[in-house]
């Protein structure tokens, strides 16, 4: 039996309002992402990538369309009563990083196990686990301002992993490195992926992040414009078989 898809999305819509002017941002998208898929959304600024990327991430409802979670319909489950299952099962990655500017790298990665009411003993030993494997034990003392770009941008990544999330979503999570920096939180994404299995959609609009995904979904003006898989990136599961 094939298991069923990790998202499910059906004929969804989502529209803002302006003032009075209403802003359609994704029109009609239908949508399945599979487990452990590297998926990127791709697009130029405006065509609907973030939104997208709120409603997969249950941080938004669409204003039609059904949304299947894990095979769990959350469409009409109201935000707040998703917050568990965002805390358990979700990850989110930033562009802008969004860490809390008071907090030391440690803390920061710590905050969602804090949330969760994980003992602090556990709190202590998958901080520490987390940080190592984004490379960034030598900085756990290290507040934000302290720290590069890049170097944020992993602790980002290391708080998304520590509550081992099925799903990261990870909106534009290279746009405001260079391009170095941006190749290796590539590089470290991509890894996860593999060593972790949990599914990542990144959305992005550089080329570099599209060669690296394993599948990549064209948006433009709020529809699916195309869709792309990437023989050049190695299914791992396929080649062990
Ligand atoms: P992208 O992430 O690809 O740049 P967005 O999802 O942010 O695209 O935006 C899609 C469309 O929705 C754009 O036209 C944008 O201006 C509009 N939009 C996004 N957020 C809001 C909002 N909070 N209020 C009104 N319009 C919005
Ligand atoms: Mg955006």
């Amino acid at each position: 039996m094939t298991r069923q898809p990790i998202i499910s999305l059906t004929n969804i819509t989502r529209e803002y309002r302006l003032g009075n002017v209403p802003v359609r941002a994704l029109e009609n998208v239908t949508l399945e992402i599979a487990h452990g898929d590297f998926l990127a959304l791709a697009g130029p600024s405006g065509s609907g990538k973030t939104t997208l990327l709120n409603l997969i991430g249950c941080i938004d409802k669409p204003d039609s369309g059904r949304i299947l979670f894990d095979g769990v319909d959350v469409t009409g489950i109201p935000l707040h009563r998703l917050s568990r299952l965002r805390l358990q099962s979700l990850g989110f990655v930033f562009q802008t990083f969004n860490l809390i500017p008071v907090l030391t790298a440690f803390e920061n990665v710590e905050y969602p196990l804090l949330m969760q009411g994980v003992p602090k003993r556990r709190r202590e030993s998958k901080v520490r686990h987390w940080l190592d494997q984004v490379g960034i034990n030598q900085q756990s003392g290290q507040r934000p301002d302290e720290m590069s770009g890049g170097q944020r941008q992993r602790v980002g990544i290391a708080r998304a992993m520590v509550g081992d999330p099925r799903l990261v979503v990870a909106d534009e999570p290279t746009a405001n490195l260079d391009s170095e920096n941006a190749s290796r939180i590539l590089d470290l994404l991509a890894r996860l992926n593999e060593t972790t299995r949990a599914t990542f959609v990144l959305s992005t609009h550089d080329p570099a992040v599209m060669a690296r995904a394993r599948r990549v979904i064209r948006l433009r003006d709020g529809r699916v414009a195309g869709e792309e898989s990437n023989p050049m990136v190695i299914d791992t599961e396929e080649v062990a078989c």
